[in-house]
């Protein structure tokens, strides 16, 4: 099959499987540059594996510190007529790349928001690893089944209070434009609460305890965003920030039982804006982050996901020196985005974007090349006219 980038909206139907192979790579070899002295995790579990940073997390776990990894995530499966999404593919290449070390990969394609999957999780750690010592929790979903009551639960990113009127960025059709959102119910709050805030991340280490499959001195952390004024309305004062707020009582609630016999600590950690598929889907986002794109590659300090995970390693989660955390108790790995200097120039961006002056005035070249790479597309070295196999 000759597999060309279909986009439906902010999402691409088909994934290059050569090409996914080619992102995970380039991003091993990033890690491979660098040489860490501290020790770092040696049995990891990643949920939510297969793309932007949890990917990145396994990525360096397995390459930089030379961890096992067991992954959980929630992809499409490939066949003679459809391609796979790319978290398939990108898994693929990373467990090859991890086998071929002498590494342990694995990787469950299952809800992890299931009992079952806790199950079957809590078997592959007994029979392969013994016990991890990372527990990485980097969902980005739409919706959730809670596994008590079956009821099912859909996000919402709608602004709370009152409706909100932004600039928007319509990626397909490249216009710029204003879109309304009106403000969320109180059922809207809380379902997103249910779906993206830390009942299940306290769900999964519950059960990891319950089966002693924790080693002493673990850590776990889940991922959040913040943000400032521009995307304040739409994200950490929105429906999607209740949620994250949510993962600060739940990271505390960790702690506290990490904290006793096993010598372990829970963290939020704070990471900045880039593009994935879960970002995409966010209204407003892709504007924002062209324009911060623009600001921060001129300033030289653009970092994508593995740039931001391997210093959440290393400066933070596994280095000599104390913690740097906020009065929250989270960690920051996005100053370089919220430094004043940058936002004030992505607000004078923002207040002069039109269609027309998209290109001057934004990196969105720079944001469609890194999309169209999340599936596997632009890169230079693949022969995009090849016939390939997509079932891998
Ligand atoms: P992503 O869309 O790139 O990846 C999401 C992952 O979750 C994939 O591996 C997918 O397979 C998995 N997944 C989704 N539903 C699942 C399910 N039911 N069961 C098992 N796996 C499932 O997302 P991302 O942007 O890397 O986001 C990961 C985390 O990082 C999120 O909590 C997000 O809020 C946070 N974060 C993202 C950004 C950003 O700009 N992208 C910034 C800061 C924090």
């Amino acid at each position: 099959m000759v597999i060309k980038p279909k986009v439906r909206g902010f999402i691409c139907t088909t994934a290059h499987p050569t090409g996914c192979a080619k992102h995970v790579q380039e991003q091993i070899d990033y890690v491979k540059t660098k040489t860490t002295t501290q020790e770092g995790p040696k049995n990891v579990l990643v949920i939510g594996c297969s793309n932007g940073y949890g990917l990145a997390s396994r990525i360096t776990a397995a390459f930089g510190c030379k961890a096992n990894t067991l992954g959980v995530m929630f992809e499409k499966e490939p066949s003679e007529r459809r391609t796979a999404s790319a978290g398939w593919y990108n898994t693929v290449a990373l467990e090859k790349a991890a086998k071929a070390e002498g590494l342990y990969a694995e990787s469950l394609n299952t809800d992890a928001f299931s009992a079952e999957a806790k199950d079957q999780v809590i078997a592959k750690i007994k029979e392969n690893m013994g016990k991890v010592d990372l527990i990485v929790y980097s969902l980005g979903a739409p919706r959730r089944k809670d596994p008590v009551s079956g009821e099912v639960y859909s996000s919402t990113l709608k602004p709370i209070g009152q409706s909100v009127t932004r600039k928007n960025l319509n990626t397909d059709t490249r216009e710029v434009s204003e879109i309304t959102l009106e403000p969320a119910s109180e059922e809207e709050i809380f379902n997103t609460v249910k779906v993206m805030g830390g009942e299940d991340w306290e769900m999964w280490i519950d059960a990891l305890m319950q089966a002693d499959v924790l080693a002493e001195g673990v850590k776990t952390t889940a991922y959040t965003y913040i943000g400032k004024e521009l995307t304040w309305p739409i994200y950490g004062g929105a429906t999607i920030g209740k949620a994250k707020e949510d993962l600060d009582r739940a990271s505390k609630e960790i702690n506290q039982k990490l904290a006793g016999a096993l010598h372990g600590a829970s963290f939020v950690s704070v990471l900045k804006a880039l593009v994935t598929q879960s970002s995409s889907a966010i209204p407003v986002m892709p504007l924002y982050i062209s324009a911060l794109y623009k600001v921060m590659k001129e300033q030289g300090t653009h970092e994508g996901c593995i740039e931001q995970i391997f210093g959440l390693f290393t400066e933070q989660l596994y280095s000599a020196s104390d913690l740097n955390l906020d009065n929250v108790g989270r960690i920051r790995m996005e100053d370089n985005e919220l430094a004043a200097n940058v936002q004030e120039k992505v607000a004078e961006i923002w207040t002069q974007v039109t269609t027309d002056n998209l290109d001057e005035l934004t990196d969105f070249a720079g944001y469609q090349a890194e999309f169209f790479k999340l599936f596997g597309f632009g890169f230079e070295d693949v022969d995009y006219e090849a016939d390939v196999d997509p079932v891998v």
